[in-house]
């Protein structure tokens, strides 16, 4: 018999549960389900990546500074004050690693992403569940859920996937709220869809108790990359980068990235075009008998009527080659998230949802 057993925290983790990305006996499915950009990354961004080739027998730079000015310069920040990591998942294990151990308590919201509770439990620290109002971040509950012990609180702006977001008085008087040990982390994955809005850049700036995660993962096109990056006080990414690996991006990483970010064409373009078929799609699903709250970001939070039917309708589109995302794990049974895609799938899925509601089960 050992006596081998990892840290406390550690076997309460469940695994992540990614999106489903193909259906058995479908060929050609459209995966909705993981709130990829239906258009993919930039030509720019692919031709970096296929330039990287050249380089692979070379380390990466340790510090980021190409990737971390065109950042900064497209979003008129503080370069010194970003920290890049492989997704906004690393950004946010280092903040929980760094701030939140055994006897601390980190805050999250009631549907909140899934990656705020693992990073809690890896680092040993105590998640905890702060009620939604009707899929909304609800501020007052999440003050009355902070004590002492509480070290970080995670809000998604927009949430995912719920897809709503709450205004930026309420994210300062949240702020402004929280015990002098806790950080306020707002993560920013969906801000590039929302109009005129920094992802609480500004606050960041204002504040020494705020941190604003973003990714590449999304508007950029380049979940498949791993990159994403933090905007912080100054003491606290300074904190950030004694615990990220010095290799932590590689080369190709690095600069795919950076023409992703230098190609504001194509991310506006994504933009525009998400925007225009949100609209549409959350429409039609309305035409059909589904609502949904109104989404800031590149998904709907399609609402049936009990979990029985949402299933139904899930395994209806499963037949159609559309794969959705089922959110029973968020507490929400009787949804279902589905990505806004191009056209042509929105066009499928809206259909396909009409048939079900139909009756054409
Ligand atoms: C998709 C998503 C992320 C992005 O994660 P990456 O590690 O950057 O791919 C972060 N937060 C939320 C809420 C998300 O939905």
């Amino acid at each position: 018999m050992t006596k081998i057993t990892p840290r406390p925290g550690i076997m309460d983790i469940a695994l992540y549960q990614g999106g489903q990305a193909s259906v058995e006996g479908v060929r050609d499915a459209v995966k909705l389900s993981s709130n990829e950009n239906p258009f993919g990354p930039s030509e720019a961004a692919i031709e970096a990546f296929r330039r990287a080739a050249f380089e692979l027998h070379r380390y990466p730079p340790t510090d980021h500074a190409a990737l971390r000015n065109a950042i900064a310069e497209t979003h008129g920040l503080d370069a010194e004050r970003i920290i890049c990591g492989v997704g906004s998942d690393e950004i946010i294990h280092f903040l929980c690693q760094c701030y939140a151990g055994q006897g601390d308590e980190v805050i999250h919201t009631e549907h909140g992403f899934a990656m705020y509770k693992i990073s809690a439990l890896a680092s040993g620290a105590k998640p905890v569940e702060v009620p939604e109002r009707e899929r909304v971040t609800d501020v007052d509950a999440i003050l009355a859920a902070c004590t002492k012990r509480t070290k970080l609180v995670f809000v998604a702006n927009p949430n995912n996937p719920t897809g709503t977001m709450i205004g930026a008085q309420e994210v300062v008087r949240l702020a402004e709220g929280l015990p002098k040990q806790a950080i306020l982390v707002l993560d920013g994955a969906y801000a590039e869809y929302v109009d005129h809005y920094d992802g609480g850049a500004a606050l960041v700036d204002a504040r020494e108790n705020v941190v604003m995660t973003r990714t590449f993962s999304k508007l950029y096109g380049l979940g498949g990359l791993r990159v994403g990056w933090g905007y912080g006080p100054q003491a606290i990414i300074d904190v950030l980068n004694r615990v990220r690996g010095p290799f932590n991006l590689s080369t190709a990483a690095l600069a795919t990235a950076e023409a992703a970010m230098r190609d504001r064409t194509w991310a506006e373009k994504c933009r525009a075009d998400n925007a225009r078929l949100r609209v549409w799609l959350a429409g039609a699903l309305a035409e059909h008998g589904v609502p949904s709250d109104v989404s800031m970001a590149n998904f709907i939070l399609a609402r049936f009527a009990d979990a029985k039917e949402a299933e139904a309708c899930d395994d209806y589109l499963k037949t159609q080659g559309l794969i959705v995302r089922r959110v029973g794990g968020y507490n929400l049974p009787n949804c279902l998230r589905i990505t806004v895609g191009d056209e042509a799938s929105c066009r499928r899925v809206a259909h396909a949802v009409g048939q079900f509601k139909g009756g054409a089960r």
